[in-house]
């Protein structure tokens, strides 16, 4: 695929719409536009340029102008993805929605908040708890954006409960890769008016449209949360209890699994402590309900049913001080193993499956001789396996020998066994760069070929983030 270089004549006019200021052409400056999470690792690719627009009207004008002249473009939101989906591969402009930072409205009385693409997720929950309501996903990293979370479909662990992003997307306006402004669907909760091409755009990572606004639904707050963690002697005993939960008719808001070495790190790195030390394995399991007999009643249940299971212990945190503190031990396990960790996956199976699943992964990892713990959200089937290159021994990290040459074999064949299992390469992350290889073992022919339609008949001159999800050396 031969894409344009972006020439002086092309950057003034980019320049002339934006002004100097709204336009990045210094490496160093660009730097932070060349990678995402996951790529900040081992994937930097450097745009020609990086454009900040400030409203639908300026991204509409860039498109038209990469799409005339060939010109690559990949739209950027908070650069927290964990695929590489973000990064310019081919060079030419990053579309940085930065600019577009306005949560334009909550309505209260339709129960729905309308945003602009570049808005983080946490100035959002700001916004929307500052008027009494709530919006249940919570993807782990709240600078991630609300144009990022819906082109990604993010999950998070409250996917449980309430589903992921697609659940709340009710509307969006999205610019094509022809430049054109469409709004799609609205403040409704019904919408069967022909194809849905609002549910084309989520999960469409930025190869078929840029989202500029959306309009999302909200729900009432619950009114009580209660937190409770659970040690097991097993990872095998803690991953069986949770069907058992569910089967009793109880939906926690989450349940997340973890392995007691990745929380001793992360305890040490935090200077915290999770409020179980014994047991190999923990749940952590949230609840709400509206009024306090309903909580205590569901945490007695769950904690008698992981009594049965063979739990070490229950602790139950009713206390929001608490109960926070658990939950950023939880969500900084992330950060206390990044820089050891050489991958992420976010292979996802029928939940029924992950104990032998996690299992397998361990077999694996033992005959590579590398460690990979699998924690992640134990009710829905999304196991985020950690390939990591190094392992915490007395207080340091030390590097496995030879971890360059085993992670691409030991990653295919996880990879491999997740097909075996009869799952998904990504639960919420995406392919983005990096996942697009396995793309043929999890999806047929048929479905592919489809999806390479769509992209050529959205976007015939591939402009739009291309090597994303496929290559454009596979255009039909
Ligand atoms: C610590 C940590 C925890 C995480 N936890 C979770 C989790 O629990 N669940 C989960 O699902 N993910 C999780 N993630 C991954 C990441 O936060 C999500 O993938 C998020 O949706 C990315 O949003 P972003 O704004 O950062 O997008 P970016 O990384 O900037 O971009 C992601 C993709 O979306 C496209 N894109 C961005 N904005 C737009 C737009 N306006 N229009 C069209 N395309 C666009 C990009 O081109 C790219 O393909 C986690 C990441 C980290 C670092």
């Amino acid at each position: 695929m031969q894409f344009s270089k972006i020439s002086s004549e092309i950057f003034q006019k980019i320049q002339n719409l934006l002004g100097a200021t709204n336009v990045i052409v210094d490496k160093e400056k660009m730097y932070d536009y060349s990678h995402d999470e996951f790529a900040a690792l081992s994937h930097t690719y450097f745009p020609e340029v990086v454009v900040k627009p400030k409203n639908t009207g300026e991204v509409s004008e860039l498109v038209k102008l990469a799409n005339r002249e060939h010109v690559p473009i990949t739209p950027r939101g908070g650069g927290t993805g964990l695929c590489g989906g973000c990064v310019p591969i081919f060079g030419g402009m990053v579309l940085s929605l930065e600019r577009m930072n306005r949560v334009v409205e909550v309505d209260r009385q339709n129960l729905m908040a309308v945003a602009e693409a570049g808005v983080p997720l946490e100035q959002f929950y700001h916004a929307i708890e500052a008027e009494g309501l709530f919006f249940p996903p919570h993807p782990g990293d709240e600078s991630a954006t609300i144009g990022g979370v819906i082109a990604t479909n993010a999950g998070g662990a409250r996917a449980v409960k309430y589903g992921v992003i697609r659940n709340f997307v009710r509307g969006i306006e999205v610019v094509l890769p022809t430049g054109e402004i469409t709004r799609i669907g609205g403040k409704l909760i019904k919408n069967s008016s022909g194809y849905s091409l609002l549910h084309l755009m989520i999960g469409s990572e930025g190869t078929l449209g840029i989202i500029t606004e959306a309009t999302l639904n909200l729900y009432p707050p619950p009114e009580m949360l209660a937190t409770l963690v659970v040690p097991f002697a097993t990872l095998h005993d803690a991953i069986e209890t949770v069907p058992a939960i569910l089967q009793n008719k109880i939906i926690p808001m989450a349940v997340e699994f973890v392995d007691q070495e990745s929380l001793q790190i992360t305890e040490e790195h935090l200077h915290k402590k999770w409020p179980c030390p014994n047991g190999k394995a923990h749940l952590m399991v949230i609840l709400d309900a509206s009024q306090e007999d309903e909580l205590m009643q569901l945490a007695e249940k769950v904690s008698a049913i992981c009594e049965e299971h063979n739990a070490l212990d229950v602790v139950i945190a009713m206390d929001k001080q608490k109960q926070r503190n658990i939950l950023e031990i939880r969500s900084k396990i992330y950060e206390a193993m990044r820089n050891a960790m050489v991958e992420i996956l976010d292979l996802t199976i029928p939940r029924a499956s992950i104990a032998a699943f996690v299992n397998a992964v361990d077999d694996l990892s033992q005959r590579y001789g590398m460690w990979c713990p699998t924690y992640g959200h134990a009710a829905d089937g999304n196991v985020h396996t950690h390939i990591m290159k190094a392992r915490f021994v007395q207080g340091a990290w030390q590097i496995t020998p030879g971890w360059e040459e085993k992670y691409p074999k030991l990653r295919k064949e996880i990879h491999e066994l997740g097909h075996e299992f009869h799952g998904m390469v990504s639960g919420e992350h995406g392919i983005g760069l990096v996942k697009k290889e396995y793309m043929p073992g999890f999806l047929d022919a048929a479905q592919l070929q489809v999806m390479r339609n769509i992209k050529a008949t959205l976007d015939p001159n591939w402009v739009l983030n291309p090597g994303k999800i496929f290559d454009p050396k596979e255009k039909v």
